[in-house]
């Protein structure tokens, strides 16, 4: 199997060479030629750990890795960097089972994947006698940011030049970036919002001037964006593990179905639970869910992609879109980059018609797909949840069954609920929990209407919750602010330079 890029059949590279190159030269997304299936019964699967069904997934993907390769990535990756031996975790409440993905060392859903794409990338660059050093060039809402961080600081071979937006994340997200250590990571506030960061980004990775610049220093970028076919692979593999412990534990029998629940943002996380439909998971509905940068559930609903103006209840898009900061700020985006993926698929593979609608969404704001597309969009509901639905959503689940989740969670939660609700579908589902509470403890205790302010909040959220203070809580205590760059939105690439000197 090779991949291909959405704007651009023709184009043939191996897995090692998509995860080395990041986004295809045209602006395109790598994508498999052939979508794989799995190779092995689900109840084999139910009798391996984490690693085991991570190596039985990821070998369908990456099908130039030798075994040795991907096992030897598998095995660094997902060590006691977490903090449960399974890695990842079953909780039922509210009706669902909440899949905690959030034991990595950054307390997020991200550690999955970028705890082993430096492992894939590194292997990849061997593989491929590549000469140059990495630079991963990372535009972050908050999340991604410190995890690539924590997954490629001191890698040997590459570097980490991390942007976010200076107000759109957590005090907790920022500080755990700006305290970064490590000799090969750069850390800066951009004054924009996270759109201007991606582009900003996206632009480096189109400029072949700069390329060429760095090229001859010694240097070719990456990117550890969920666009890098390296960061969805990892994550098919937990919606399989997820379904396999159902089985395991007789909450669903061979062949049943079950419903996923993905609060999302770039559109990454979502798409790996689709790929693992793809691959032979019986999942029902995959149900997409935004906060009120709801520009997705407009989507699903109406067939037409626009970030400029938000859908009315007529089904009009007249009212100006305005981006807005929530306390979700992983998922406040209004371009979701791995949606091309999505389009890609449903237009057929039609690479031309791909590109087509993707030239429009950069030059008018907007695209409408048509109903044959809009048919192919079947496995998927959406909703959104805004503020007080979140917060509500947050006290009703801890008052209920004593569980506490986070904002990201809640979303997923609360449009859940909704969809539950309206379409009477009782299927049982799983609901991605993409962040611990710990991450964003203002929020989730001003839900569950405890006071608390600065140093006390992640000892008040203890006391609340009963769950232990992650390591990567205490650990931020005493850490030393070692990134102070804030920057222009088009002063990113002047920033870039200076680094590579
Ligand atoms: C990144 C992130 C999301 C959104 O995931 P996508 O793959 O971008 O859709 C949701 N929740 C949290 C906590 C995140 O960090």
């Amino acid at each position: 199997m090779l991949y291909k890029s959405t704007r651009n059949n023709a184009l043939r590279y191996t897995a090692s060479q998509a995860v080395l190159k990041g986004l295809s030269d045209d602006g395109g997304l790598f994508m498999p030629t052939n979508l794989p299936v799995l190779d092995k019964e689900l109840k084999e699967l139910a009798e391996m750990d984490y690693k085991g069904v991570a190596y039985e997934v990821m070998k369908l993907y990456l099908t130039d890795y030798s075994e040795e390769e991907l096992k030897y990535c598998i095995e660094h990756a997902y060590d006691d960097k977490f903090d449960i031996a399974d890695k990842v975790e079953l909780k039922r409440a509210g009706g669902a089972y909440y899949l905690e993905l959030f034991h990595g060392p950054t307390i997020a859903f991200k550690d999955m994947a970028l705890s082993i794409l430096p492992y894939l990338m590194t292997t990849a660059a061997k593989k491929n006698e590549l000469k140059e050093e990495i630079v991963i060039l990372t535009a972050t809402s908050g999340d991604t940011g410190k995890a690539a961080l924590a997954g490629f600081a001191d890698v040997p071979g590459t570097r980490i030049m991390v942007f976010y937006p200076k107000d759109g994340v957590s005090k907790i997200q920022e500080k755990q970036m700006v305290t970064q250590k490590g000799a090969n990571v750069k850390v800066i506030g951009i004054k924009g919002n996270f759109d201007d960061a991606q582009n900003g980004v996206k632009a480096m990775f189109g400029d072949a001037e700069l390329k060429e610049e760095l090229k001859n220093r010694g240097y070719v970028f990456s990117s550890a964006n969920s666009i890098n076919i390296g960061r969805l692979v990892p994550q098919v593999v937990y919606y399989v593990y997820a379904y396999t412990r159902l089985l395991k534990d007789g909450v669903i029998s061979e062949g049943g179905e079950i419903n996923i629940c993905v609060p999302t943002g770039n559109f990454g996380n979502i798409l790996a639970a689709y790929f693992a439909k793809k691959l032979g998971v019986p999942v029902g509905k995959l149900i997409c869910a935004s906060n009120k940068n709801k520009v997705l559930t407009d989507f699903f609903k109406s067939g037409t992609y626009d970030k400029l103006h938000v859908m009315d209840e007529s089904g009009n898009f007249n009212e100006k879109r305005e981006f807005m900061l929530t306390s979700s700020p992983s998922m406040d985006i209004l371009i979701s980059s791995n949606l091309e993926r999505l389009i890609y698929l449903i237009c057929g593979e039609d690479d031309l018609k791909c590109a087509a609608f993707m030239k429009k969404l950069s030059t008018e704001g907007s695209y409408d797909i048509d109903s044959l597309m809009k048919g192919r969009l079947k496995d998927f509901e959406a909703g959104y949840a805004g503020e007080e639905d979140c917060a509500a959503m947050i006290k009703k689940i801890f008052e209920e069954d004593g569980y506490v989740i986070d904002p990201h969670t809640a979303v997923a939660g609360a449009v859940y609920e909704e969809y539950r609700k309206n379409s009477g579908d009782t299927k049982n589902c799983v609901i991605a929990s993409t962040a611990s509470p710990y991450k964003f403890p203002e929020a989730v205790l001003k839900a569950l209407g405890v006071e608390a302010a600065g140093e006390e909040l992640t000892d008040k959220l203890n006391e609340v919750s009963k769950v232990d203070l992650p390591r990567a809580i205490t650990e931020l205590k005493n850490a030393e602010i070692l990134h102070d760059t804030v920057c222009e939105k088009d002063e990113m690439k002047e920033q870039v330079r200076a680094f590579l000197k």
